[in-house]
């Protein structure tokens, strides 16, 4: 049979792994068998040599097949989803599932916690008082039936090969390499049996594909690898150099979203909102401009559905942090950059994310912008307001946004949108 060492050999010297070889490495690893050590090498070599098409659909399907897949074909209405590759104020996924739910679609919206310097729509949640994110299949399955919209934690049984496998590239310097990141997000979603799924490649500084046209390869190989199996994939290709939207954090994020569903919020999460809809309603055959049940209220009646299926209270407050701390301006003039890998990094120490595994997040922590890049400032004006229960946190925030924000005379905001893979 194979061992772990030739399989690694061969990657090293840059020789194509079979079906048979990846699927081994992978099972083993999954049960302990391989240790942590040579699947690391393993991802390693993998980081610089890259996957063949066929090897990057063994290494998914085999990550797919490691744990249970969910099938919701009897539900009676098209189901949709969608997945971001993850930026700094990414809160879309809040007000797209009630939107998108509230059209008779049914999103199955199994979500993460945050990674790094990018936020956590579970953690987001989390900050509603009574939301809960943990449900059986069986309250999946229900909440789907009646409501359409949930957004909770993936159960251990899906993908476990991915969750795993995440984990040791989070500690060994493996997460931005484009097939690992591919077959990571194809093995979850294709393992949540939706019908219908709509990918937001972001590029940019606060996204992990910094560069635009890797964030494309990326986009087009998951839009492979999900229409070969059978699933209606398209990518939408985002901006990610600049926050989305006035709030990056929990509780603030949870509030803007708020906004959105009420009708109004910032252009910029309003536009990718709407875009996504769009995409994941044609999709699922519906003919609708989603724009409607933003104005109408049928969004937010939805939402406070899922929330109180959920345990969540729609009426609470929400938490409110008891330190903050305001940058001001350093110079008047346009402003031309607010660098979301750092304003997402600042939140991250400020409490909005974790220093390590398990440690739970503030509720309150996050950033608030006061102005985008485009706005006319003036020196001293207030620019950000950050969070934190923990004031010693302000001091370390405060410098990692030091060199986050230029101006200039004159500036043009970039397309939000870049393009569409289908
Ligand atoms: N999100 C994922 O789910 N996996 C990755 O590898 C990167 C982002």
């Amino acid at each position: 049979m194979y061992t772990a060492v030739d399989i690694i050999t061969a990657k090293r010297n840059a020789t194509e792994l079979s079906a048979e070889q990846i699927t081994w490495m992978v099972n083993a690893y999954t049960a302990g068998d391989v240790s942590d050590a040579q699947f690391a090498a393993l991802a390693m070599a993998i980081y610089f040599h890259g996957l063949s098409d066929d090897e990057l659909f063994a290494l998914t399907t085999a990550m797919l097949n490691s744990g249970t897949t969910l099938d919701f074909s009897d539900l009676g209405k098209p189901t949709a989803d969608k997945h971001s590759t993850g930026g700094v104020g990414d809160k879309i996924t809040l007000p797209l599932t009630p939107l998108v739910a509230s059209y008779g679609v049914a999103v199955p919206q199994l979500s993460g916690r945050g990674l790094g310097h990018t936020g956590g729509t579970l953690d987001k949640l989390e900050a509603i008082p009574g939301f809960c994110v943990d449900l059986t299949e069986h309250q999946i399955r229900t909440q789907l039936r009646d409501l359409g919209a949930v957004i909770c934690a993936a159960t251990a049984q899906l993908a476990p090969a991915d969750k795993k496998i995440y984990a040791l590239r989070d500690v060994t310097a493996t997460v931005d390499a484009m097939p690992l990141i591919a077959s990571s997000i194809m093995s979850k979603k294709l393992a949540e049996g939706t019908d219908t799924l709509v990918l937001d490649v972001k590029t940019g500084t606060g996204a992990f594909m910094q560069d635009e046209a890797d964030a494309r390869q990326l986009a087009e190989k998951m839009v492979w690898l999900g229409k070969t199996y059978g699933v209606a994939t398209s990518a939408v290709l985002t901006r990610m150099d600049t926050p989305l939207g006035y709030t990056v954090g929990n509780a603030i994020e949870v509030e803007e979203t708020l906004e959105v569903l009420a009708g109004g919020g910032p252009d910029d999460v309003v536009e990718l909102t709407l875009t996504l809809a769009r995409h994941m309603l044609a999709g699922a055959g519906v003919d609708a401009d989603p724009a409607e049940h933003l104005a109408n209220g049928k969004a937010m009646d939805t939402w406070r559905a899922m929330l109180t299926a959920q345990q969540g209270d729609p009426d609470a407050p929400l938490p409110t942090p008891s330190h903050h701390h305001t940058v001001t301006a350093p110079e008047s003039g346009t402003l031309s950059r607010m660098d979301a890998r750092a304003i997402g990094e600042a939140a991250w120490r400020l409490g909005a994310g974790r220093q390590s595994q398990g440690e739970p997040v503030q509720a309150t922590a996050g950033i608030r912008l006061h102005a985008k890049p485009g706005d006319t400032i003036t020196a001293g004006q207030p620019l950000l307001s950050l969070y934190t229960e923990t004031p010693d946190r302000i001091e370390p925030a405060v410098q990692i946004l030091e060199h986050a924000i230029d101006t200039t005379r004159t500036f043009t905001a970039p397309e939000l949108i870049i393009d569409v893979i289908r």
